[in-house]
């Protein structure tokens, strides 16, 4: 299951597919997951926050980490780190966040991802966003 999960995110048509481990009641006639796992990166993380502690602490802003890219785990590429993150798309993503490094001192990352899910506020579904503005509170 890991050597299929991990190596996405896959794409037919340009249109992404949702991987997701089954769970045991798991339904399929369920309104969409909107909890998905997808691929985040971090690009020129300082080197000191490269820990397994430090990179599941960085990755909790946006989620829950799943797992981390092999590169990253072994450190053989350090241009950016590569997270597995499980996130709730029914909140808005960060495109930064701020990061303390073992000796304290703060700094802000850039995050990317691989791939977004839209999502609609107006219908609380994910695939779409309404063009139509919602009503200020
Ligand atoms: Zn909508």
């Amino acid at each position: 299951m890991n050597q299929i999960l991990y190596p996405g995110p896959y794409t037919i048509n340009n249109r992404p597919i949702i991987l997701k481990p089954w769970t045991v009641n798991f339904d399929f006639n369920k309104e969409f997951p909107t909890k998905i796992p997808f691929w985040v990166k971090f690009s020129k993380l300082p080197m000191s926050c490269w820990g397994k502690g430090s990179l599941s602490q960085i990755s909790s802003v946006i989620g829950v980490s799943i797992y981390a890219d092999e590169c990253t785990a072994k450190q053989t590429r350090i241009s950016y780190a590569r997270m597995l993150i499980e996130v709730n798309v029914t909140k808005p993503l960060p495109e930064k966040i701020v990061v303390m490094d073992p000796t304290g001192n703060k700094f802000e990352q850039e995050v990317f991802y691989d791939w977004k899910p839209k999502f609609c506020p107006k219908c609380s579904m994910v695939g779409h966003t309404c063009t139509k503005k919602m009503p200020q509170p």
